[in-house]
């Protein structure tokens, strides 16, 4: 029997394939998720003011210990219509600007205050409880860099920074095609011999969840005509994700109908279980994936090869899978000539992650898999995983 190929050489194949999605401008409340593809900048310097960071009173360092009169009171957005002249103080919120002249700040709980003059009874110094102009990053300076995915910290940084309109790839147009005659959407009642559908939630869940715009067309037969239609339609998108039909049964036609439709075959069957069938291809720059029907399949294939796709297609660099280290907590017999995803939960005790594989390993049981949250990698090999043997997995 011809090897097969491995889950990391399918991974080449896969990103060799990708073309980034174009850019275009995005204002900034609208980037979550998108990713950068310039740098994002700083306008001016954030802070873009040296400002109080404690509510209390602006003084010159010089003047403390001693007494001294309260000439102005200072908001945040409302700085002194003068400088602080020595012997003063002026009272200061939070964020308020530090005035001229004055050069710390000390907070209201070491003042004593009366007839509108303040006491400080020890030496404040220099710059106390002022945050320098420019302290997190002066203007000019890179704020999230190219190819970061803009997460609600990204996000923030570069609104303080003042970036109104980001430079982002386009949103992914992904396609969902479900095939299998016995399929029915759930809340149906079903016939002799049918399921219910699950991949296509799995898959446009997924999807969505990466930034995608996902167009789920409705479980297709197994039927040549019903499967040209439907994946004809789904190749105008970015990415295609299939489920079903691409085994070796008379029934499977996923791969001879996108070969009809134009779609390069770049492999079909991986070294991994569960997926082993799983088919790729490219027509134009569209990427095409044929992933087996088995939902645990499904769930697998997505995290190891498509979600790498999608996130090389959206412009990021480190595109994963991405394995973390943990530890078994039970034996796991290994594959002899795959390398296995097995479904586990995981726990940290004393700083460690323990993994616990879930009983009912098999690829067609999605309800054991969604009590999982990791799936460990089990690499091909003869005999066991120990317990307590160190292992990657992929956070669920
Ligand atoms: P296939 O890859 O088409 O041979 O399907 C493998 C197994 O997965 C069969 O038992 C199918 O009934 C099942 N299956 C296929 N597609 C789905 C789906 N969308 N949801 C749930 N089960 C499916
Ligand atoms: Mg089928």
């Amino acid at each position: 029997m011809m090897e097969l190929l491995g889950v990391d050489a399918a991974l080449e194949l896969i990103l060799s394939r990708v073309q980034v999605l174009e850019s275009e401008d995005v204002p900034i409340a609208d980037a979550a998720g998108r990713v950068l593809t310039a740098d994002a900048r700083a306008t001016v310097d954030l802070p873009p003011f040296a400002s109080s960071a404690m509510d209390g009173f602006a003084v010159r360092a010089a003047d403390t210990p001693g007494t001294m009169p309260v000439v102005e009171r200072l908001a945040a957005g409302r700085p002194a219509t003068r400088p602080l002249r020595a012997g003063e103080a002026m009272g200061i919120a939070t964020g308020a600007v530090v005035p001229d002249g004055a050069d710390a700040v000390i907070p209201l709980e070491y003042v004593v205050e009366h007839d509108n003059a303040i006491g400080i009874a020890d030496a404040v110094e220099a710059g106390s409880h002022v945050r320098p102009q420019g302290g997190d990053v002066p203007s000019g300076a890179v704020v999230v860099a190219a190819h970061s995915r803009l997460g609600p910290a990204q996000i923030g940084a570069a609104a303080a920074a003042g970036a109104g309109v980001v430079q982002c790839t386009r949103r992914l147009r992904a396609a969902v095609v479900t095939t299998g005659t016995e399929l029915r959407r759930p809340g149906e009642p079903l016939g002799p011999g049918q399921i219910y559908e699950a991949n296509g939630a799995i898959l446009t869940a997924a999807l969505t969840g990466s930034g995608a715009d996902v167009v789920a067309i409705p479980a297709v037969a197994d039927d040549r005509e019903l499967h040209r239609a439907a994946l004809g339609t789904a190749l105008e998108a970015d990415l295609v994700v299939s489920s079903g039909g691409v085994s070796v049964g008379p029934h499977d036609l996923v791969r001879t109908v996108e070969r009809e439709l134009g779609v390069e075959e770049v492999f079909w069957r991986v070294a991994v279980k569960p997926g082993k069938p799983l088919a790729f291809g490219v027509r134009d720059r569209t990427l095409v994936f044929g992933l087996p029907g088995n939902p645990v399949s499904a769930l697998v294939c997505f995290e190891v090869f498509v979600r790498p796709a999608v996130r090389a297609l959206q412009g990021e660099r480190d595109v994963g899978p991405r394995y973390l280290a943990g530890e078994l907590v039970a034996h796991v017999r290994r594959n002899a000539d795959r390398d296995e995803f097995v479904r586990a939960r995981r726990r940290v005790e004393n700083g460690r992650v323990l993994l616990e594989p879930v009983s009912g390993q098999e690829s067609h049981m999605i309800a054991r898999a969604a009590a999982a949250d990791a799936l460990v990698l089990s690499p091909r090999g003869e005999g066991s995983l120990a317990a307590g043997s160190s292992v990657r997995f992929l956070a669920l």
